[in-house]
């Protein structure tokens, strides 16, 4: 009775089974939507890289241009009108403080100098030799007059100028005054992107761009790559490009065109914001934080591009190559969840939920179902097997545990004894008390039964006042004992059945034995046990018989 496994065990699998599966493809479908959202944003941004890239390229190209220019004037100078008026007139003012070399032709940008004592204090310029300075003067006056033909509002680059160790300058945007052109100068020669040029520092002679800063001349941040020019192995000045912060700006919003979801930045190499798509945010440094920063620091050495996640927030990065910096994507959990990838995770989550609750929903109600049922079972079972009022076995059960057990003690050898008990009078006690009294007292009697057996012994009540009780291993006077000592109790005992009435029971025992006869079956005993039971009753009640 009840020993097969509980059934809400293979419920509680099968749901927990199904939880799982749903929740790992759900969780896949995650994953491959999270790849595909990361592989779009890098794409999006490489675009906008791209773009960027190619604006810097043109400008490091015309860099280059200029340069091999520079260098082959210098190499092969032209002995021209031009260039012998040229250095009559530096020869007339090179002492002057400031002087400005303007030819007078229509195309060519004025050459800005510094006096020949001025320039004894930086080691570094020299105007040592005549024809090097000669054959300079002519090839910046060549440079200043290409430099004419660039257009600032078209180009990229917001300044291009060559600045000569010699003691001048040339420049795309012409110095105001001549302290404009001391301050210039005397600024420019002590700048990084001047000094790096020095064929100690830069024995490679590449090009070098500088981290953002504030230019001389109120162009406000700046960025600027320089490049050295070189002739017969003499260093004779920088070339170098400005580009404003405004000018990058442009070209950023440009690249992305569309309406972008989070913010893009472009760092130079120090990871000084230069320009942003949202420059509220990426000039005053909100967009990210120091440690941030140092972490996109160390994921720089590691490749061109790549991504990071700081808390909610989504990085991609890409470095350009026509510039030292990087470009940045930072894409809020809010932003990323109202793009197309984001929506569909959302829904894709929402309909987890759904089903998780329906399969919640389920479960609960199976389980609950089969709860009921097996409550159900257990009490039909119960109510087949025992007697209500008296909590003891009915006959039939009684009957068939007692085949079991005397089979038992057949096959042992065993003695087994019945005894069969009668209340006495009982139907006096319903007419007296009432029927409740009735039920107390056989209650009662099946508690004093019930208290004195042991624990193979077998009790049932086999008719409305009568009980059978089997006793395995024992011997005919033993069972005649124990029967003698519920007959004691009961009759001792006093019963309580209203609040001011009790009462004393007392029943009539037979009993037999498997010894007498040899017949273990339990019918044959319960016969016999149940005619002296007779024989009690005949001879008075309130005792026990044991013989025929
Ligand atoms: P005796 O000493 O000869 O056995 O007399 P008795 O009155 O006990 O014998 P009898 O067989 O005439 O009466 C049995 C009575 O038991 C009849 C019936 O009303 C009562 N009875 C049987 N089952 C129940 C029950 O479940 N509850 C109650 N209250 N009475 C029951
Ligand atoms: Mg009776
Ligand atoms: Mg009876």
């Amino acid at each position: 009775m009840g020993s097969e496994k509980d059934p809400r065990i293979i419920v509680h699998l099968c749901f927990l089974t199904v939880f799982l599966f749903s929740t790992f493809l759900t969780w896949r479908e995650a994953l491959v939507l999270k790849n595909t959202y990361e592989v779009n944003q890098q794409i999006r941004l490489t675009t906008v890289a791209v773009t960027l890239d190619r604006q810097f390229q043109f400008s490091l190209d015309a860099l280059g241009f200029y340069r091999s220019m520079l260098s082959y004037a210098l190499t092969s100078p032209i002995d021209s009108d031009n260039s012998r008026q040229a250095a009559r007139l530096f020869d007339q003012q090179r002492n002057n403080p400031v002087w400005r070399l303007n030819l007078n032709t229509q195309r060519s940008l004025p050459l800005n100098g510094l006096s020949d004592s001025w320039i004894k204090h930086y080691p570094v310029l020299n105007r040592d030799n005549p024809q090097r300075l000669r054959d300079e003067l002519s090839a910046a006056l060549e440079f200043s007059f290409i430099l004419q033909f660039s257009d600032p509002e078209r180009d990229f680059q917001t300044r291009t100028w060559y600045l000569s160790r010699g003691g001048f300058y040339v420049s795309s945007t012409p110095p105001l005054n001549d302290n404009d052109v001391l301050e210039s100068y005397r600024g420019m020669i002590q700048r990084d992107y001047f000094t790096f040029m020095h064929p100690d520092n830069n024995p490679q002679r590449q090009h070098y761009w500088t981290p953002v800063y504030n230019g001389l001349l109120n162009e406000g941040a700046t960025v600027t790559v320089t490049v050295p020019v070189d002739s017969g192995h003499y260093w004779y000045g920088v070339l170098a490009m400005d580009f404003s912060r405004e000018a990058i700006h442009r070209q950023l919003q440009r690249a992305l065109q569309q309406k972008h979801q989070g913010v893009v930045l472009l760092y130079d190499h120090q990871l000084n914001v230069l320009a942003s798509s949202d420059m509220q945010l990426g000039i005053s440094g909100h967009a990210l934080s120091a440690s941030e920063k140092q972490q996109l620091q160390a994921a720089l050495q590691q490749g061109v591009r790549g991504e990071l996640r700081f808390g909610t927030r989504f990085v991609t990065w890409d470095k350009l190559r026509g510039f030292n910096g990087v470009i940045v994507n930072i894409q809020t959990l809010h932003e990323g969840l109202k793009g197309d990838a984001g929506r569909i995770v959302l829904v894709l989550i929402l309909m987890w939920l759904v089903f998780s609750l329906i399969l919640l929903g389920s479960h609960y109600a199976i389980t609950r179902l089969i709860t009921q049922m097996m409550r159900l079972q257990n009490k039909l079972e119960w109510r087949a097997n025992y007697d209500g009022l008296t909590r003891l076995y009915n006959r039939a059960a009684f009957f068939d545990l007692c085949e079991h057990s005397a089979a038992q003690c057949q096959r042992s050898g065993r003695p087994l004894a019945l005894i069969q008990m009668d209340i006495d009078f009982f139907k006096s006690v319903n007419d007296n008390y009432g029927h409740h009294a009735g039920d107390l007292a056989l209650s009662h009697a099946a508690c004093i039964i019930t208290q004195s057996l042991r624990k193979m012994d077998i009790a049932g009540r086999v008719g409305g006042e009568e009980f059978c009780l089997l006793l395995p291993e024992t011997h005919l006077q033993d069972a005649v004992a124990i029967a003698e000592r519920l007959r004691q109790k009961l009759a001792q005992k006093e019963l309580l059945v209203s609040s001011d009435k009790t009462l004393k029971l007392t029943a009539s025992f037979g009993v037999a034995s498997s010894e007498e006869q040899g017949d273990y079956q339990p019918a044959s005993l319960q016969s016999l046990a149940d005619g002296r039971l007779y024989k009690a009753k005949q001879s008075g009640r309130n005792r026990v018989c044991w013989q025929s």
